[in-house]
């Protein structure tokens, strides 16, 4: 049985927008299992971000809880929660952020000169397929290596779960297949917990488990037995 990396209980989150509260998240309740690869389907609008970045300490719940191991993130203070993302968790956004002026390894690298125990900067960029490229700029790469060389940044550091929202969705289906791929061998050589939010159903394959949303709550729970590899997907 492998073990528990989240508890996540009753976990509702209300914006305040002017005069109306939006009920983004409504009572969720779900555990996520240590090296699971997790994908949230689900409309926008359904919620799917707004879990994603409570699970990664940028945002905090308004009810609930929600506990990583030993660490119950809704009691964390600010510094804690900064310490908590910068020692456990690794992000992959839709748009890479990579630092223009910087080569893919120096983008690397900046991430690695912070952390507590990193992976060498060449090593994180051959994982994602990109040891040849290492001394290129963003702008000399296609938005498929961009996003792999952001997803190297993530892993660097060697955190216990990468947060992907919409990793694939600037990009063409066979550029975003290359970053998946870099995902899920990420996930299945450093047994990161991964989760990944999309809204396209075909991704949802590479999903040991899939959560659908709906609404601001869990509308199903799928899983599949034989998940398929991200290189016969397409869509
Ligand atoms: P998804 O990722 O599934 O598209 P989100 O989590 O981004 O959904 O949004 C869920 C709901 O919460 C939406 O109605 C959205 O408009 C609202 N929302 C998200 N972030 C904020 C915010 N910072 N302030 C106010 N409303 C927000």
């Amino acid at each position: 049985m492998a073990s528990v990396a989240f508890h996540v209980s009753g976990l509702t989150k209300v914006y305040r927008s002017g005069e109306v509260d939006v009920h983004a998240l409504r009572g969720i309740e779900l555990e996520i299992l240590e090296s699971e690869m997790l994908v949230l389907l689900g409309p926008s609008g359904s919620g799917k971000s707004t879990f994603l970045n409570i699970l990664g300490g940028l945002d905090r719940p308004t009810h609930g809880s929600i506990i990583f191991r030993d660490h119950d993130l809704g009691a964390m203070n600010d510094r804690d929660l900064t310490l908590y993302r910068r020692d456990h968790v690794g992000f992959v956004f839709q748009f890479y952020n990579l630092i223009p002026g910087l080569t893919a390894l120096e983008n690397v690298a900046l991430v690695t000169e912070i952390a507590a125990r990193p992976m060498r900067p060449e090593d994180a960029l051959a994982v994602v397929g990109l040891k040849d490229r290492m001394h290129h700029f963003p702008a000399q790469l296609s938005g498929g290596e961009q996003q792999r060389v952001a997803v190297a940044r993530a892993v660097a550091k060697r955190p216990d779960i990468l947060l992907c929202d919409e990793p694939t969705g600037a990009l063409d289906s066979p550029t975003g297949i290359t970053v998946l791929e870099a995902i899920e061998q990420i996930n299945a050589e450093l047994k990161t917990t991964a989760v990944i939010i999309t809204h396209n159903a075909s991704i949802a394959n590479m999903g040991d488990r899939v959560v659908s949303f709906a609404d601001g709550g869990i509308a199903q729970i799928a899983g599949h037995d034989k998940r398929l590899p991200a290189s016969s997907l397409h869509w």
